[in-house]
């Protein structure tokens, strides 16, 4: 046990972030109450509603009122699930924490098997999808170009099939609960801390209800983000990119020089200049783009604004929460399990 840990804590807290997820919470209780009652584990579930503009709000007051084993909180606008998962993070009690979606695509009856893995040792248990994804051919495609690049860029390897639906120890708990940095991968996250990891086998399911908030640029931002908050080797790619244009524009600069000095003016070529310009233009915007990519992080990481603003709180006090969500004050005052 972690000095953080209260007594009356559960063994298992369950967190999982909700984005108009009102038509399933309930069920999503109904399933993992019955099903961690059944396994004769001590349990709770933490909420967190990511502004959602539904009754997701009032579904989990119902639900805490219902059983105080429900707690959670409401953020003040939608912040993104990996913010969403990071306050749930910060508010579980449980020696063991499992993150899964509200929407049921997750089966829940997987659970008691990775507290077995858990308990015979292992400290991250991941879950993999098996084969016979039902993605669309072009989301798989982007998706498998897009881990390939990650994987090459960011040297830490991280599963394609593996969704966020994992459990932690505590001892991982506390460490993501105190990283300072704003932009959280969490799939990049988890592998990079190291620690004895295992892998579980699963079938995806459909959404139980309601559609998925996960489009095709949202996916762009978040793999942007993988990339950029795990490697600066894009950074380096631009030197690499600027020496093998002037490898190229010096020589010939060179022989212009000389064309014009010693053999007398001709009329320059116009496709030459045309296309000179495009390929430094293009090569220059793009580079200016990854630096910028990499400033605007910088700047959002300065500006130490909160993770996330609340807008109600169950079962934890709200000032603890509040305070959860400046990680740059988390080293000072360990605020892990609310
Ligand atoms: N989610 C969230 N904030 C968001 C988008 C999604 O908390 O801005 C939650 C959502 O309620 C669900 C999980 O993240 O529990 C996965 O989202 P979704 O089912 O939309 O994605 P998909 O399963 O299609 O990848
Ligand atoms: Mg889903």
């Amino acid at each position: 046990m972690t000095e953080s840990h209260d007594r009356d804590a559960p063994l298992l807290s369950v967190i999982t972030p909700a984005f108009n997820e009102e038509a399933n919470l309930e069920e999503f209780y109904r399933q993992t109450a019955d099903c961690l009652d059944t396994a004769g584990l001590t349990w709770e579930i933490v909420m967190v509603d990511d502004g959602s503009r539904d009754a997701t709000h009032e579904v989990i007051d119902r639900l805490h009122r219902r059983d105080a084993r429900v707690r959670g909180v409401s953020f003040a606008r939608n912040f993104g699930n990996q913010v969403a998962v990071s306050a749930g993070l910060a508010m579980a009690r449980g020696e063991a924490v499992v993150i899964i979606d509200a929407d049921l695509q997750h089966p829940i009856e997987l659970i008691p098997k990775m507290v077995e893995a858990w308990r015979e040792g292992y400290q991250i248990v991941n879950t993999v999808r098996r084969y016979g994804d039902k993605a669309p051919f072009l989301k798989r495609l982007l998706s498998f170009i897009f881990y390939k690049v990650m994987n090459s860029l960011s040297g830490t390897k991280i599963e394609a099939a593996a969704p966020d639906f994992k459990l932690l120890d505590r001892c991982v708990v506390d460490l993501l609960v105190q990283l300072p940095e704003r932009t959280r991968y969490f799939k990049a996250l988890i592998p990079w801390l190291g620690f004895r990891q295992t892998s579980i086998p699963f079938d995806c399911k459909e959404r139980y209800a309601g559609t998925s908030s996960f489009n095709f640029l949202r996916l762009a931002e978040l793999a942007l983000d993988g990339i950029i908050s795990f490697s600066t080797k894009p950074l380096r790619a631009i030197i690499f990119l600027g020496t093998l244009v002037l490898l190229v524009t010096v020589p010939y600069g060179g022989w212009a020089l000389f064309q014009f000095l010693f053999l007398g003016a001709k009329t320059p070529g116009w496709t030459s200049i045309i296309l000179v310009n495009l390929l430094l233009g293009g090569a220059t915007l793009i580079s200016l783009g990854i630096l910028g990519e990499y400033i605007g992080r910088i700047y959002n990481e300065v500006k130490q604004r909160p993770l996330y603003t609340v807008k109600k709180v169950w079962g934890a006090d709200e000032k603890q929460v509040v305070q959860a969500a400046f990680p740059h004050e988390r080293g000072k005052n360990d605020s892990a399990g609310l």
